[in-house]
């Protein structure tokens, strides 16, 4: 049974879908992840919980289930959170990657511009293959033989290809990648977009921007971008940052946000975000929509090191812990379709859970310029359900 802080919550969010599924004969679950702190930003819990799954879905969510469990998980001390989906990795380039982002509590994910039209049935091979959702940005540019990078020659932005690719891969391709940094696309950054934008709206797909250091301003690129289309590396530094010379946000860039444009963390390796750029955009209130990696099967060595520690960044900064989980969670299920019923610890939601350890202590955490920064918090992933079934544990 619900109690009354779970009802005004579902109210209060909105989501009138909050009924018990009922379960047939004795009240016999298949797992039960007992005595967490469960936080579910997709109704607005924050509450010591028991979460019941049966046939690979969420049953109940409760502060005592009762009734018998095949299997149960004791979460004393632990967060449970719905399964983590990251919008920027690159779990798509390695037949064991998807399995290893797995464990880090990443039950969901898309492959940013991996592939381009040159190489996606590879990657979407992969995906297909993966134990999660695993879906994919197709880029723009052919991605092998080049060097510079991929726009660098515009020709190998190919409208014609990309809708090829999109089209023998729509079980998987949910959108098309454009990388438009100077060392990436040169001058062709505006026009790299543009043919973007066409490819991807034959199928009515977003498109997903790689900010930073790009020949043209946010001003130029960001009119160029329609609702629901997603600007990774939001914090990258200048030349041609989300901020002014005077360090203010570009009111471009808050007027794209009003209109639908989303805004991504892609945390990376190099160029992609300094600890200067979140400060002084977070203190304008200037938050993510959406977390993310830019992960790799590499990405434990370096300052990556898995989603929940990319999380914790956020939480160094004073982004409250429901809002950090929300951006990994229900906030990026809602930026792909193919996350719709993901995101949530609803009741009739496949079960995907990801179970964290906040631990308190002194944590240092890098930025893509060696820069460091002592944080009091980290989240660590501690186990990982997907579909009802425990994922197998991180070595
Ligand atoms: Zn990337």
């Amino acid at each position: 049974m619900m109690n009354r802080r779970q009802i005004l919550c579902a109210a209060a969010a909105g989501a009138a879908t909050l009924v018990r599924v009922p379960t047939v004969g004795a009240a016999t679950f298949d797992l039960v992840i007992k005595g967490g702190r469960v936080i579910d930003p997709s109704v607005g819990l924050d509450g010591i919980r028991d979460v019941a799954i049966s046939g690979g879905r969420i049953v109940a969510v409760e502060a005592n289930v009762m009734g018998d469990a095949a299997d149960t998980i004791d979460a004393r001390g632990k967060i449970v959170a719905p399964g983590l989906i990251d919008i920027h990795t690159h779990a798509g380039r390695g037949k064991d990657s998807p399995a290893l982002a797995l464990q880090d509590g990443v039950t969901g994910f898309v492959d940013a511009g991996s592939g381009g039209p040159d190489n996606i049935d590879e990657i979407a091979a992969v995906l297909r293959g993966a134990p999660q959702i695993g879906r994919a940005l197709v880029n723009v540019a052919a991605r092998t033989g080049f060097t510079g990078g991929e726009l660098m020659d515009i020709n190998r932005a190919n409208v014609t290809l990309v809708r090829g690719a999109i089209a023998r891969n729509r079980d998987v391709v949910v959108g098309v990648k454009a990388r438009l940094s100077h060392d990436v696309a040169g001058t062709n950054d505006l026009e790299g977009l543009r043919r973007a934008q066409e490819a991807a709206s034959s199928f009515d797909l977003p498109v997903m921007i790689h900010m930073g250091q790009s020949i043209s301003p946010m001003r130029a690129i960001l009119p160029l971008l329609k609702r629901g289309d997603i600007v990774t590396h939001m914090y990258a530094p200048p030349p041609n940052s989300i901020l002014d010379d005077q360090g203010r946000l570009i009111p471009d860039v808050a007027a794209a946000r009003r209109r639908g444009v989303l805004f991504d963390f892609g945390n990376g390796v190099s160029g992609h975000f300094n600890w200067n750029m979140v400060e002084r955009a977070a203190a304008q209130g200037f938050w993510p929509d959406t977390l993310s990696t830019d992960w790799n099967a590499m990405s434990r060595t370096t300052g990556v090191v898995d989603f929940p520690n990319v999380m914790s960044k956020m939480l160094m900064f004073g982004m409250p812990l429901m809002q950090v989980i929300a951006t990994a969670t229900v906030n990026a299920a809602r930026v792909f379709p193919a996350f719709d019923d993901r995101g949530t610890l609803n009741i009739g939601a496949p079960a995907d859970v990801a179970i964290m350890e906040l631990r308190d202590g002194n944590f240092e955490f890098v930025d893509n310029y060696q820069g460091k920064r002592a944080g009091r918090q980290r989240l660590f992933p501690i186990a990982t359900v997907l579909n009802g079934k425990r994922a197998p544990a991180r070595a």
